[in-house]
């Protein structure tokens, strides 16, 4: 299906695909191809500004192997830069073309092709939510999902996540055996489709969709429990705080999150206003139902209360999880509540989190809201990531903030900028990782302008 054809430069180009590949699922109408082109991006107000207005000419939603193969090679041919998208709702303009061309949206592209104990395989495009509905039949899940995990796809986890909800017990998406496999495609006049195993799959990881076009995936899962979804409220600050933290160790304590949300973040969570008082700090978790005793136990120890209690079923039927409250949708909920608000990515050094916390918080307190979540590391010791509110006021600000996280040995994973390196990566992209661009795709058309070698032609 084709849309009127109204489109920017390169447009001779991209018509010229459009008359090529015409059974292929085509938007141009303009709007739609500008919300196509954005994702979450404008939860930073130094990215909003510079990606704003950045669109791709055209997407194309393919749905089957031959049809993404025909575009990746007509794109070849034609010399048009490609944006991989999932379902868009990545948080560093990860989904915006630079360079015009075609994005290409893989969400038409999404069955699983099977489940076996500890493993299931699917098409990128599927989105997590139903990846687990298919799982759960087998007493399994996913070991971690990002907040967004009804909307988000495998392939856009894969591409541009980190993990998230279950990254307590199981690390981030990047730790060896969360991700088995890939089958990936070259963008080559002929793409050929390459299968990769285990570290060389992980070289595609948190690429933002420039060295590879992922088809398929291999991941590692986790036995289903149902979850008892709780907020504990506090008085003190540093009670939460190690109520949070004893919870995330508590090694008999079955659990899939936990997240402190300090005073005033809770004030933000206008949907859950009715169980958090004005001023509180509060614990979300999830635990198995089976430890809601220990649990309790816990809590009480630490002088908090139990505010909000819901059972698996109760959650299931209300269609309304704490999950959505997590990570970045608790920036989200905030920023529905107050638009100058931004946020930080952070982690802390195992062992010495819980002091880091304190100390930023004093340090920084009124303007740097703390919200805390407590993880597993690539090595398996408990620790925090930290996605904090910051009230923005400049970019200068902003960046001093940053600097004073790091003079004090926390690494920010600066969510303000659009190249790779500059963000989580933090440096020069390893050699492997450059020779897997090089080999997937020799032309530089994949996402240009997001690696600081291939920047976007002239
Ligand atoms: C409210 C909110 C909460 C969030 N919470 C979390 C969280 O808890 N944990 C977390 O990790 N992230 C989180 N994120 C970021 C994001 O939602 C996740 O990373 C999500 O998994 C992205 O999936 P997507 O399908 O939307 O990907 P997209 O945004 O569409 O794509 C992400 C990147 O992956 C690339 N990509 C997509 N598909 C492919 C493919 N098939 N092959 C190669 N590259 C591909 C894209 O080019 C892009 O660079 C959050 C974002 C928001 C807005």
């Amino acid at each position: 299906m084709t849309d009127s054809i109204t489109m920017n430069a390169p447009v001779s180009a991209v018509e010229q695909l459009l008359l090529e590949l015409p059974d292929l699922d085509w938007i141009t109408d303009e709007s739609r191809v500008a919300r196509l082109s954005q994702d979450f991006a404008w939860f930073s107000p130094v990215l909003n500004r510079q990606l704003k207005d950045k669109r791709a000419d055209a997407v194309a939603r393919p749905r089957t192997e031959e049809e993404i193969r025909a575009l990746v090679s007509a794109c070849v041919r034609h010399r048009v830069p490609i944006t991989i998208r999932g379902s868009g709702t990545g948080n560093y303009g990860q989904t915006t073309p630079l360079a015009g061309g075609v994005v290409l949206d893989m969400t038409g592209y999404n069955t699983l092709q099977w489940v076996r104990p500890g493993v299931a395989r699917a098409q990128a495009g599927i989105r997590l939510g139903e990846l687990e509905k298919q799982t759960r039949p087998t007493g399994q899940e996913l070991r971690c999902v990002p907040s967004t995990y009804r909307s988000a796809t495998l392939g856009g986890l894969f591409g541009g996540g980190f993990g998230g909800v279950g990254s307590i017990n199981f690390g981030p998406l990047a730790a060896p055996g969360n991700v088995l496999g890939l089958r990936a495609m070259t963008i080559e006049a002929e793409p050929q489709v390459i299968e990769l195993r285990g570290a060389e799959a992980m070289r595609m990881h948190h690429l933002w969709g420039t060295n590879g076009l992922v088809l398929e995936l291999e991941v590692g899962l986790a036995p289903a429990h149902p979850w008892l979804e709780t907020l504990v409220s506090f008085d003190a600050f540093d009670a939460a705080l190690a109520f949070g933290n004893a919870l995330a160790h508590a090694p008999g304590i079955v659990k899939r999150e936990v997240a402190f949300f300090a005073s005033p973040v809770p004030d933000h969570l206008a949907q859950l206003s009715q169980h958090l008082a004005p001023g509180c700090h509060a614990v979300l978790s999830l635990v198995a139902e089976s430890c809601e005793e220990p649990l309790a136990g816990l809590a009480a120890a630490h002088g908090g209360q139990i505010t909000y209690r819901k059972t698996a079923a109760e959650v299931q039927k209300s269609n309304r999880t704490l999950m959505e409250f997590t990570w970045n949708h608790t920036t989200l909920h905030a920023l529905k509540l107050d638009k100058s608000l931004t946020y930080l990515q952070s982690s802390f050094v195992p062992g010495k989190h819980v002091e880091q916390i304190t100390e930023m918080e004093s340090l920084l307190g009124g303007e740097v809201l703390m919200h805390a979540e407590f993880l597993r590391n690539l090595d398996g010791l408990i620790t925090c990531s930290a996605l904090q509110l910051v009230r923005f006021t400049t970019e200068a600000r902003l960046d001093e903030i940053m600097r004073i996280h790091r003079e004090r040995g926390v690494r920010i994973n600066n969510p303000h900028t659009f190249i790779v390196e500059d963000g989580k990566a933090g440096g020069d992209l390893p050699p492997e990782v450059v020779a897997l661009k090089r080999r997937f795709d020799p032309q530089g058309l994949l996402n240009p302008g997001k690696l600081r070698d291939w920047p976007v032609a002239a």
